[in-house]
Order: structure tokens, then sequence, then C-alpha cells
């Protein structure tokens, strides 16, 4: 049956930016060039040699008058040359003939390695006294130049320390091809081209959703069209445009689009690519980025992660040196006031931090358009689904509109992995096409790791699990300002053992009684588990470390505790992010903590009425999990009555999980 093979189409070239680099053969064939090349050299000269031992020499060569000449080389090592008439004799048959066979071998003949010249001589002084004049043997010195193992004794240390150098900046995973492209050509930027003959695939039909975003990218589109239509009126085009967003947003896929769309060359380069290993290479990346960009205008430059060289400059407190940093900024920025805005080449760049960005990049001139890529809500998410699930084969039964409701919070890149990993499920159980069970277990794998049934949990595990679960259900039904729970599960999953799904609505603004109730409903489990064992156990890690977090975030930031007023200590800059001292004296820290306290306490003892007036509910739901271990709203609905508040729907929300 091939025909899953064919069905079960996962479009692996979507996705062009993850092509690998591949390993060029040239380096492999130049070195193997030059190996053959050194080896025929270095043998060239004496084809026809033969090693010998200085007894043997004396005996059978020099003592029989034999020998013509003996050339001691670089005071190390002696050639012997034999006299033409002796070569005729029966022992010197080996070596008499040249490189061919054909001609006399003009020597050297033999060769052997002496320990210490002076010593050499003596010897040879003695075993030639009792000669006589004409069969004596002529000593010439001669100095001879190894260069190639020179070179080689040169160049390999070198080597070894750029492989070294190599393997400690780039980890352990560092491909051949990368190696290659540090070691060959740094100092030069590596940037990925869509000439114009095999553009970027990528057109703004593939980008879904961001209306907004495309009007706008749409314009530069038009300029590098047809530049003429805006330059004939002095309109200026921005030069750069800062596209800003989550990861996985889209940011890449956008500027690629754009290329894609107005049919120009790309050329892209990430921010820390620029910061490598050497100093002084950032600058030069980017002036050569620069000037293959200007060499084939219209263009576009595309400068992914730019907050790795744009951050502020000089105010963070940092063990590293900024110089490698600062530099690269500089050239980038005069490179960007550099040219001509009408030019035609339009620099893009992404970050997901813009706050952090130096302000000097931001200027007119510069990075002066910005656009916002928020994560995708309930429509958007739908047409992101729909481009991905183009490619594939999937069941006609599939509503794409459930798919989208099911992933709020998911980025364009999350959506884009789960149709991916929805085909891979469907593979391996062979379907014709891929159904809506494959996207949930696709979708429940991306929101909460992997999925495992073959953990082991004892039954009394278990039951404290589901206890543990019941209890965040109970408060969460209970509460009025809590998000309302969709799923609640005991089956593991990756690392937690449980979790309680629920659905955020969108909200910009949370109230100080939404804290509270977010509070309690995180101390449910572990309050439940308290209620029930008469003592708590150590499944309400992420829940205290959540709610620790929480807390002080309340106290110190938003200024939502009494004692401590309208302060916030929140840094927006980042720049104290390293810093070493607390903006506050140790009075008011004291009273945070006791605040944070109180207020979590507060959570608990809220906690602990709701699940002692509930016991029976309680009870019955954990029975509920043990028997099902994953229960649904209407299974909650049907135990607990409809919920005080009901689910509203809502534009970007994030599906949240309490483990
Ligand atoms: P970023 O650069 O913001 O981290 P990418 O551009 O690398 O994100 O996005 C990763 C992948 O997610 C893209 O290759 C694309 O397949 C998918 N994707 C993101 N946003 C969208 C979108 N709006 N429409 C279609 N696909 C998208
Ligand atoms: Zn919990």
């Amino acid at each position: 049956m091939n025909s899953e093979k064919d069905n079960i189409n996962v479009n692996w070239n979507k996705i062009p930016e993850q092509k690998p680099r591949t390993f060029s053969g040239k380096w492999v064939y130049a070195l193997l060039i030059l190996g053959i090349t050194a080896l025929f050299f270095s043998n060239f000269g004496h084809s026809n040699m033969e090693e010998i031992t200085w007894p043997k020499f004396k005996t059978e060569m020099l003592l029989k008058g034999d020998v013509s000449r003996i050339d001691v080389v670089n005071k190390e090592s002696v050639e012997v040359y034999i006299k033409k008439d002796s070569l005729k004799k029966e022992k010197y048959k080996n070596v008499s003939s040249g490189l061919f066979g054909k001609t006399l071998n003009p020597g050297p003949h033999y060769y052997f390695t002496i320990g210490s010249l002076e010593v050499f001589e003596q010897q040879l002084e003695v075993a030639q006294a009792n000669l006589a004049d004409k069969d004596r043997a002529i000593i010439t010195y001669n100095k001879r130049e190894n260069w190639w193992s020179n070179i080689l004794s040169w160049v390999f240390p070198f080597v070894l320390v750029l492989l070294l150098w190599n393997f400690l900046f780039k980890g352990m995973g560092s491909s051949i091809g990368k190696m290659r492209s540090s070691l060959f050509d740094f100092g030069k930027s590596k940037p990925e081209e869509y000439g114009s003959g095999k553009l970027s695939p990528v057109t703004i039909k593939d980008v879904a959703g961001y209306e907004e975003a495309k009007t706008e990218v749409m314009e530069v589109v038009e300029f590098l069209k047809q530049p003429q239509h805006f330059t004939r009126l002095g309109a200026k085009i921005p030069k750069g445009i800062l596209l800003i967003g989550a990861p996985g947003t889209g940011k890449t896929h956008m500027a690629r689009a754009v290329a894609g769309e107005a049919g120009v060359p790309f050329f892209s380069l990430s921010g820390s690519e620029f910061i490598e290993m050497f100093v002084g290479v950032g600058a030069s990346r980017v002036r050569d980025l620069f000037n293959k960009a200007k060499e084939k205008v219209p263009s576009i430059i595309f400068i992914d992660e730019i907050d790795t060289i744009g951050r502020m400059r000089g105010k963070a407190i940092s063990i590293q040196t900024n110089d490698e940093r600062d530099s690269t900024l500089n050239q980038l920025l005069a490179e960007m006031d550099g040219f001509d805005p009408n030019a035609g080449v339009i620099v893009m760049a992404a970050t997901n931090r813009a706050d952090i960005l130096d302000p000097a990049l931001l200027r007119p001139g510069r990075f002066d358009r910005h656009i916002y890529l928020e994560l995708p809500n309930k429509q958007e998410r739908e047409a992101i689904f729909k481009v991905h699930l183009k490619p594939l084969l999937f069941d006609k039964k599939v509503n794409v509109e459930f798919l989208a409701s099911q992933t709020p919070g998911f980025s364009g890149a999350d959506i884009a992995n789960v149709c991916n990993e929805a085909a891979l499920i469907a593979a391996r159980s062979k379907k014709n096409a891929i159904d809506t069970e494959d996207f949930s277990k696709a979708i429940d794998r991306l929101v909460g790791g992997l999925e495992k049934k073959s953990t082991i949990i004892s039954l009394s595990e278990k039951k404290v699990i589901a206890y543990h679960e019941a209890g965040h259900a109970i408060t969460g039904w209970m509460l009025k300002h809590v998000d309302p729970l969709v799923k609640v599960s005991i089956i593991p999953r990756g690392k937690s053992l449980g979790g309680a799904w629920y659905l955020p609505e969108e909200r910009k603004i949370i109230t100080r009684s939404q804290f509270m109730d977010s509070l309690c409903m995180a101390l449910g489990g572990r309050t439940a588990e308290e209620i029930v064992f008469k003592e708590a156990s150590s499944g309400a890690l992420d829940d205290l470390e959540k709610v620790t977090k929480l807390a002080y975030t309340m106290v110190a930031n938003l200024g939502l505790s009494e004692k401590i007023g309208c302060i916030s200590f929140y840094d927006s800059t980042g720049v104290s992010e390293n810093g070493f001292q607390k903006p506050f004296s140790e009075a008011t820290g004291q009273l945070i903590d006791v605040e944070v306290r109180r207020i979590v306490e507060e959570a608990h003892e809220n906690a602990r009425n709701i699940l002692t007036q509930h016991r029976d509910k309680l009870d019955q739901l954990a029975e509920l999990l043990l028997e099902k271990e994953v229960i649904y709203k209407e299974d909650l609905e049907a135990l607990l009555g409809k919920r005080v508040k009901e689910i509203t729907e809502s534009k970007n929300h994030q599906l949240l999980l309490t483990e």
C-alpha cells in the first residue's frame, strides 16, 4: 500500500530557511591535490634510493672503493653516490636504473642518517685511512630546505588553534560546514541570497493574517518594484523597517515574503552572527553585507535578532566587554546613514525586545518604521492553519475553526509545528489522511510536552494527583474572577503529573481580585492535598513558584498592596537587570516580604474555605478523575452545575496550564 506514502505528504520544502548548508567538496579536492603534489615533490629527487646502515655502507661500498661522493645534507643525513662503473655490479642492481627503468640512475643511490656530524667525519676518516686516493669518496655538504615540512610545522599549530577555537565557541554540535565557513570566511558575512532566478519562494500570500502589517510592507514592495513612482514625487521610502514580535510570529517569514513578492535578492544575517569570535569581525561583516546588497540593488537586507548588536550602549553593567558590539553597532549606523534612501536597499530587522534597543538605531533615517507582529487571534490562526494545511492531505471533516479555537496563544511557528506534528502522528499510525484526533494529539503535545502513558504511577500517588487537580478545578470553578476550565487530566505529560487547562480571556488589565483568585486557584491543588491527606506533598512546586512570583509582582511592581502603596520597582529599561543593588531599603524589603506572605496566606485561606465547603464535590471529582483520567468542561458542569461565570468568546487568549 504505497498510497499512504503518497498521501501523507509532509511538505518539508516549505521552510526554506532550514535548508542545510551543504558541505562543498571544493576544499577537500584542493587539500587532496595539495597533498599529492607534496608527496610527488618530496619523492621526486630520490625516486630510486635505498636506506642503508653505516656498517654495511662501510664494508660493502666504501672499503670496496665503489663510492664516488658522499653528500651530507643538513648535517643530519648522508646521501651516497656510487661510481658509474661500479653500478654495473650485481649488488647495485636495485638502485642502478633511473626513474623509469631506462636510464642510469645518476644518484644519490643510498642514504642513511647520522647522529652527529663530528663523529661521522671521524669515523669516515678512520675508515678511509687505508684507501687509495682514487678510491676515496669526495665529501660534500649540502643545505636543503624542506619547505613542505616547514610550512606544515607553521600552519599546523595555527589550524589546531583555529579548530580549538571553533570548537569552544561554536559548541560541540558545530557541523563541518559551519567549521569551514568560520575557518575560511571569517570577516565575511555569510548572507544567504535568493538571486532573482531562484527567488525567495515565500510571497505575501503565504503570510496569513496581519492585514495591517501587510498593507504597510506592500508599500515597500511597490517601491522595490517601481521606485520611480515614489521618487518622481520626491517621496522618500523608509530605509529601515523594524519588525517587532515574539519568537515565531513570522518576522523572518514576513521579510522573506517582501523579498519574494518584489522579486529582489534577499540578504539575511542574524545579529548573533555578527558578534562571533574574532574582535573586529562584526564591523567588517556589516560592511560586507551592505556592499553585497548594494551590488544587487534593489535588494533587501534582513538582520534577525538585532537586539544582540543594538542593545543600549554603555548602561548595562556587564562583565563581558561591549567593545565588539559597539563597533558593530557603529558600523551599522554608519552604513545606514551612508546610503541614499532611494538607492533601493531596504534594511529590515527583527527583534522581540524593541524596548532595549539603542535609541540611535530608531532615529529617523534608520529604523524609523516599526511594524508590530502580535500573536495571532483566532481568525488569524485559522488563516495560518489554512496556509499550512494546504500541502497536507487531511480528512475533509477536520474543522479548521475548531483547530484555531483549540490553539489560543500559539504563534505562527507553533501552528506550522502542529500541522507537521499531526502529519507525523497520522503517518505513524499508517492513516490515509490526517484526522481531527491527530491534530488534537499534536496540539496536546505542544501544550504540555509529550504524553507519556507509560510513566508508572502507584495507585496512592494517582490518588494524590487526582485530589490535587480536583482542588485546582473546584477552586477554579467556584471563583468568580478566574478563567474557565476546559479540561483536567491526570495523565502525565512531560515532567508534570497532571494538568488543568483553562481558557483565559483576553485582557490587557488584570484587577486585584483577578490576581487574588488566580493565586487561590493555583494554591487549590496543594490545599486539597492538605485537607484530604492532612499533609502536603512535593507535587506543588510549580504552583508555589508561580504563586510566589505572582505575589511579588503584585506587591513590588504593580502597586497592588496597600502597605507598599503606589510604588513600582519594575524596571522597563532592563538596565538594572544585572545590577547588584536593590532599589529599595532594607525596611521596604522586609515590608514587601511581609505583604507577599500576607497575600499568599489570604489566598490559601480562601482556597481552604472553598474546598472544605465543597468537600463532597471534591471527593466526587477526584473519583471521576481516577476513573476517567481526563475530564472536560461538560463533566464538570454535570457535577458542579453551571459555572458562576460563563465562557465568553475572546480574541487573543492563551491556553494556560496549571500542573
Ligand atoms: P520569527 O522570525 O518571528 O521568529 P519565523 O518567521 O521564523 O518567526 O516564523 C517561523 C515559521 O512560522 C515560518 O516559517 C512560517 O512557516 C510560520 N509562520 C509564522 N507566521 C506565519 C503567518 N502569519 N502565516 C503563515 N505562516 C507563518
Ligand atoms: Zn498544581
